[in-house]
């Protein structure tokens, strides 16, 4: 993306700033708090078992279960895996951090463009 040549006349104003330098390390450590991690969401199932006689035909209440199955997308198909009632909650968590990962990547993302942009500008300014 070219910047109008007027924009690199300044140098004192495109250095890069220290706050966004501060802030970038700021979350940088948050990955050092990062648990172990999972794509998915976690679903719990109430199932129908299928006989005809059972009372889960009629009544949702007595549906069986609950079951547990991580769900994530991989080359654009969803991907269902069973967990037991225990791995539950495991993957639970691992799915929230896996959304934690995500979110501090698109702001440390965010943050480096900002700050490479700056940098760039300067770079630039000192070769004028
Ligand atoms: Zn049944």
């Amino acid at each position: 993306m070219p910047h109008p040549r007027s924009s690199i006349r300044h140098p004192e104003q495109s250095a890069p700033s220290e706050r966004s330098a501060q802030r970038f390390h700021e979350l940088k450590r948050g990955l050092d708090q990062l648990e172990y991690f999972c794509k998915g969401t976690v679903l719990k199932r109430m199932m129908k078992c299928g006989k005809a006689q059972c009372a889960c035909a009629s009544d949702p209440d007595k549906r069986h279960g609950p079951y547990f199955e991580l769900t994530y997308k991989a080359n654009g198909k969803t991907v269902n895996v069973k967990l037991s009632p225990e791995a539950a909650p495991l993957y639970k968590a691992a799915s929230l951090q896996y959304r934690k990962l995500k979110t501090l990547l698109n702001r440390l993302e965010k943050l480096s463009q900002t700050i490479l942009r700056q940098q760039a500008k300067l770079a630039q300014s000192h070769r004028d």
